[in-house]
């Protein structure tokens, strides 16, 4: 079943040349399967007629598009040009409904390939051109009908018209499962893309921690939730000390990736439950929901102390300074980053005088 549903999927895909992330994906695979389609029911037609037939011009002519079809698909599939392949596929549609049309006798149930041949037309040309075609061929049928069938007679019904409504019901039924198809791949596509763009407004690009924008939204959610929670939250503002020096002493590139390993270290330090980001330059801030100021105090310690003692290779005497602050009932934002930033400035100073 593996094996047979690989091959399939090598043909409707041109040997998987057509790949999920091609705009032409979907396109590629209905070309395929309808004119394989076509191919099959017109074998089928015209064997049919070899059978049992009291008009042998269509044993020829389902055989000729059954061979049409094929060349059809060859050329498909040694060019790869969805665009040619589209026309050439409405092209034989039309071709096959124009004779379907032209060549009925007293089986009108031929006419019912027009409720398929109108949404395959809008399916391979798709849009503004699509709408055009279908109006232009589905009016052109209907005078066709009109001006040259006015004297149609009461109509027999047999096991041909019955392989007519089945073929032509099948065929419709194949459509709007790909239409669905193709609404849904593109619908997955753009969530996915949409998370993507989500993920990259709310990180910062160099170290991959959240960014300021991140940051903030969550301050002030967690301000907001205050009013309501009991459990009060804290922050930590997390400075690395004389970093303009190892820039100047080891480089701009060295100083990078001295951001990028002191957030990975920051990451390894906190819960999954922290929210650890970059507030800028050399600054990180890092929101510690339920912790009181007791928590906070020691998580700031044990982050200095880590970093401190942390061999950081390419460069000697890295530290960083935390300040921190619990969030007080009523307080703002600004004011609990304030006072977590003059915790920070009283810590570098302390350590400066020591
Ligand atoms: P202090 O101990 O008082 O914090 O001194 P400092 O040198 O760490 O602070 P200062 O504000 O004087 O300098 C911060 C430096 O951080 C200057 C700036 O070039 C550097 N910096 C900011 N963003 C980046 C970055 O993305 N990459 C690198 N390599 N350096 C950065
Ligand atoms: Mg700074
Ligand atoms: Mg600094």
């Amino acid at each position: 079943m593996g094996g047979k549903n690989k091959v399939l999927r090598r043909y409707l895909s041109n040997n998987n040349r057509f790949k999920s992330d091609n705009p032409d994906y979907g396109r590629a695979f209905l070309l395929n399967a309808a004119l394989a389609y076509m191919s099959v029911i017109c074998m089928i037609f015209g064997i049919l007629h070899i059978i049992k037939t009291d008009h042998p011009i269509f044993i020829y002519f389902y055989f000729a598009v059954m061979i049409l079809s094929i060349v059809v698909i060859i050329f498909f599939h040694k060019t790869d040009n969805v665009k040619l392949t589209s026309l050439f596929a409405v092209i034989l549609a039309t071709f096959i409904m124009g004779s379907i049309l032209h060549l009925v006798y007293s089986d009108y149930s031929g006419l019912f390939w027009a409720a398929a041949y109108l949404p395959f037309v809008y399916l391979m040309l798709e849009g503004k051109k699509g709408v055009r075609a279908t109006l232009i061929l589905g009016v052109s049928g209907l005078l066709y009908i009109i001006f040259f069938h006015r004297d149609w007679q009461p109509g027999i019904f047999n096991y041909m018209s019955i392989i007519n409504i089945a073929g032509a019901g099948a065929c419709l039924m194949l459509l709007i499962v790909y239409y669905e198809r193709s609404q849904k791949r593109a619908e997955k596509s753009l969530v996915a893309k949409n998370n993507q763009l989500h993920l990259m407004s709310i990180t910062d690009r160099l170290t991959g921690l959240y960014n300021r924008h991140k940051l903030d939204e969550t301050l002030n959610e967690l301000v907001c939730k205050s009013k309501t929670c009991k459990k009060p939250f804290s922050i930590i503002i997390a400075d690395i000390d004389r970093f303009k020096s190892i820039n100047d002493t080891y480089g701009h590139l060295t100083g990078d990736k001295v951001l990028v390993e002191i957030s990975n270290l920051l990451l390894a330090c906190v819960r999954q439950t922290d929210i650890a980001g970059r507030w800028g330059g050399e600054e990180f801030l890092i929101i510690c929901p339920d912790t009181d100021y007791a928590g906070i105090t020691d998580i700031a310690k044990r982050i200095e102390a880590f970093i401190s003692g942390y061999n950081f290779g390419c460069c000697q005497g890295v530290a960083l300074s935390c300040g921190v602050a619990t969030h007080n009932s009523g307080e703002t934002v600004d004011s609990l980053l304030q006072r977590a930033d003059t915790n920070m400035y009283q810590t570098k100073q302390s350590r400066r005088n020591t």
